[in-house]
């Protein structure tokens, strides 16, 4: 195979806004092909991005804008449901501090400027089936389009249709048992800027802290037999979630009081919280996954959008670096699959202590002091993680 000129991306989240700046900038033309009509920017909800990621986000020119729009975060303080502290982490102090950003704005920013930088987006474009050839891979829409590339990137989320063309029994998003949801009041006197506030409460897990525009920004992992997509959750009224919620919540401090200056209309439903399990495959012939669509940790890992934007930007130097697709997705897989597998697993693991019930929540209590002098180090908490770095000018070899 030559070498790869050009690509459609199939998604325009952060994945595929950050792949589309990282190929610019290798000298490959890309397209953006989205399901949705318009700009998928009503997402709602603020998100951590880690140091790691705002390096990745650094390689393709956003990093001094992320400044700007996201509100720094360089403590963790954990309660459990009746505000007793049991942990609490600096960040790591040499490093730059996470930042806390409206969805949103961040995915405006990156298709902006990668529009900026000559990127097509093309909306309204569901891609349904794709076919290899020898010249190149040709996507079919659902509305009976059909466009060519040298290769396609599946950067279409946790529920993957690239990947199913990949592999047509590779592994489904599996439900976690909890719903997520999330929203922003003015109560600012529960919080302290540059603090993340995590509480496992009686019956829920409850995260808090001061937003980028100075309110407080919550949200609720709360637990419930049946998975509801969030399109489903949305068309159910706020006012119904946010009595749930209160329910879930009324013994939880300071859940209840913040949840009590909630407004239904600013209350956010993610629905069911899904992970992906590590998959078989991540590419096949001149196709390829990145981002969700490839590894979708918990969210309790804080780490999604900034494993997505390492991947986005490391697949474009292999790319470019690369003879042809086979060794440019090869090297690709080899650099990726143990750094996010290894955190999905640890975050998966996370994920089952965030309702732990009264008896697990006494223990992790009591526990608390040990595993703070001993497994609770800022440096091995965090450290492998988010000291990663991207070394743009680094040639990728096969080996
Ligand atoms: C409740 C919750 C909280 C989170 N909090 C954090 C956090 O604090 N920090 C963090 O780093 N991460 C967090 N994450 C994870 C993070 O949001 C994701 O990892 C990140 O957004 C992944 O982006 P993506 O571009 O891969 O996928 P997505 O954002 O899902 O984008 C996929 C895009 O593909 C489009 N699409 C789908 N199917 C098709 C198709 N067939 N054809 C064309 N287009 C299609 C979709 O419309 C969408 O625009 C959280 C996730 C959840 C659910």
């Amino acid at each position: 195979m030559t070498q790869v000129r050009t690509a459609m991306i199939i998604g325009s989240g952060i994945a595929g806004s950050v792949a589309a700046l990282a190929l610019r900038r290798a000298g490959i033309e890309p397209t953006v092909f989205e399901a949705y009509d318009r700009p998928p920017d009503d997402v709602g909800g603020e998100l951590m991005l880690a140091p790691n990621g705002i390096d990745a986000l650094g390689v393709v020119g956003v990093g001094d804008d992320l400044h700007r729009l996201g509100s720094p975060i360089r403590r963790t303080v954990m309660t459990d449901g009746r505000g007793r502290q049991f942990g609490e982490f600096e960040h790591l102090p040499d490093l730059p501090p996470s930042r806390a950003i409206r969805r949103a704005d961040l995915q405006r920013l990156l298709r902006e400027r990668a529009e900026a930088a000559g990127v097509r987006y093309v909306y309204g474009r569901r891609v349904v089936a794709a076919t290899d050839t020898p010249d190149g891979i040709t996507a079919s829409f659902a509305d009976g389009s059909s466009a060519t590339a040298d290769v396609l990137i599946g950067a279409d989320g946790i529920r993957s249709t690239v990947r199913r063309l990949i592999d047509p029994s590779a592994p489904k998003a599996r439900y976690t048992g909890m719903l997520g949801f999330g929203g922003a009041v003015q109560a600012p006197q529960v919080s302290e800027p540059g603090v993340m506030h995590l509480a496992n409460g009686h019956d829920g897990f409850f995260g808090h802290w001061i937003g980028s525009d100075g309110g407080v920004n919550w949200f609720s992992n709360i637990t419930s037999d049946k998975p509801i997509a969030m399109s489903e959750a949305r068309r159910v009224s706020p006012d119904l979630w946010l009595n749930r919620l209160r329910r879930v919540h009324a013994r939880d401090v300071p859940a209840r009081e913040v949840l009590d200056r909630a407004e239904p209309q600013d209350v956010f439903p993610f629905g069911a919280i899904e992970i992906l399990p590590p998959l078989p495959m991540w590419y096949r012939g001149r196709m390829v996954l990145v981002g969700d669509a490839a590894h979708a940790p918990s969210p309790v890992s804080g780490q999604g959008a900034s494993l997505a934007s390492e991947s986005a930007v490391q697949l474009a130097r292999c790319l470019r670096d690369l003879p042809g697709a086979q060794a440019a997705f090869a090297a690709y897989e080899r650099m990726r699959r143990p750094r996010v597998e290894k955190i999905a697993a640890d975050a998966a693991r996370a994920n089952q202590a965030k309702a732990p019930g009264p008896v697990a929540s006494t223990l992790m209590r009591l526990l608390a002091p040990v595993a703070r002098r001993t497994v609770l180090k800022p440096e091995r908490m965090f450290g492998p993680v988010h000291r990663h770095r991207i070394d743009w000018d680094l040639r990728v070899t096969t080996t």
